[in-house]
């Protein structure tokens, strides 16, 4: 089959590789889309810990399985599938305990050390497929994996209805998350993003208050913020308007090695919780009940479809920060505007 290779940190190729073939619990998926993000450019750049070499990338996948593995029972050849990509020790304390999302020997399809789904096929245990609904359209399916990851961040939160909702980043995760807040019975959610394009796209997908900067909103505070940027002077900006009581949460992924400053005392004296949340956990088959419901609206969050033999040029306009979210079609011919 034809796949997108890392070769090595900084150095990619399109490469035919063997195809892969299911073990007893595996299912192979043709892949149809998948999603671009900033974690795949880490990943090619060599600073996302635990990234092994070769490795083809691609964690935000749909598609349509093609072969299972002789034990495999709830999955047949024909369904129509998203793929969880996380793959837990199931040993560890923190998995035998439920918190597999952390687990001490976390590893990811496509972003460890196993191969993801920038391939024609992919290999995945039957467990991590889950089937879609008919009527929902594989292609923006793929959103579906990020949805779960939104999903985890609300279950990590102390979540009461008739909140107020303040969030940073009006990229993917942010614009899911803030979509996610109306059902999760918040009382008003407003967004903050510097970039105007990206502010276009979040009055695009119905956020009722956009902005550039919070001091343009008409509250001092809010129960619930949360940094969806991992960018510090928006964790900084952020963290002070948490009311007294509520909670801030740190879902944006920043720099290993970045530090924050807070003032210890705010955090005594108004009782304020940080909570951060990781990856998905238990909320891959609620996102998918999520999406066929209609909550996210995803159209208008894509814009760009790509061929395999055009993933370097995909990861150049990523990297240049055009276009909105980005696809890789393997069994597509032609690269364009969705
Ligand atoms: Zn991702
Ligand atoms: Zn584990």
């Amino acid at each position: 089959m034809r796949a997108v290779v890392f070769e090595s940190p900084g150095k990619l190729a399109v490469q035919n590789v063997d195809d892969p073939t299911p073990g007893p619990t595996d299912v192979i998926v043709e892949v149809a889309g998948v999603g671009i993000c900033g974690t795949d450019v880490h990943v090619f750049d060599g600073d996302y810990a635990g990234s092994q070499y070769p490795l083809i990338p691609g964690h935000e996948v749909s598609g349509t399985v093609v072969a299972v593995g002789t034990a495999v029972g709830a999955i047949a050849t024909g369904d129509r599938v998203v793929v969880d990509p996380t793959l837990a020790c199931g040993q560890c304390e923190r998995c035998v305990n439920g918190a597999y999302n952390v687990c001490a020997n976390w590893n990811c399809l496509g972003v460890a050390r196993t191969d993801g789904a920038s391939a024609q096929y992919l290999r995945a245990p039957a467990p991590n497929a889950y089937l879609l609904p008919d009527d929902v359209d594989i292609y923006q399916a793929t959103v579906i994996e990020p949805l779960a990851c939104a999903i985890r961040a609300y279950d990590a939160l102390p979540r009461r209805l008739g909140e107020h909702y303040l969030i940073y980043g009006a990229g993917t995760m942010g614009l899911l998350l803030a979509q996610l807040a109306p059902r999760a019975g918040a009382a008003s959610v407003s967004i903050v993003d510097p970039n105007a394009g990206r502010r276009a796209l979040a009055t695009e997908v119905g956020i009722e208050k956009v902005v550039a900067s919070a001091d343009q909103l008409d509250r001092p505070n809010w129960d619930v913020v949360i940094d969806a940027t991992g960018v510090i002077a928006a964790i900084e900006d952020g963290l002070p308007r948490v009311k007294a009581g509520g909670t801030f949460q740190q879902f944006g992924v920043a720099p290993v090695d970045a530090t924050a400053r807070y003032l210890p005392i705010s955090i005594v004296r108004d009782e304020i919780s940080m909570v951060g949340s990781a990856a998905s956990r238990y909320t891959f088959s609620r996102a998918v009940e999520m999406f066929a419901a209609g909550a996210i609206r995803s159209e208008p969050m894509f814009s760009h479809s790509f061929t395999l033999d055009d993933y370097g040029l995909a990861m150049d306009m990523f990297r240049r920060g055009e276009g909105r979210k980005l696809q890789i079609r393997p069994q597509a011919t032609l690269s364009g505007e969705m």
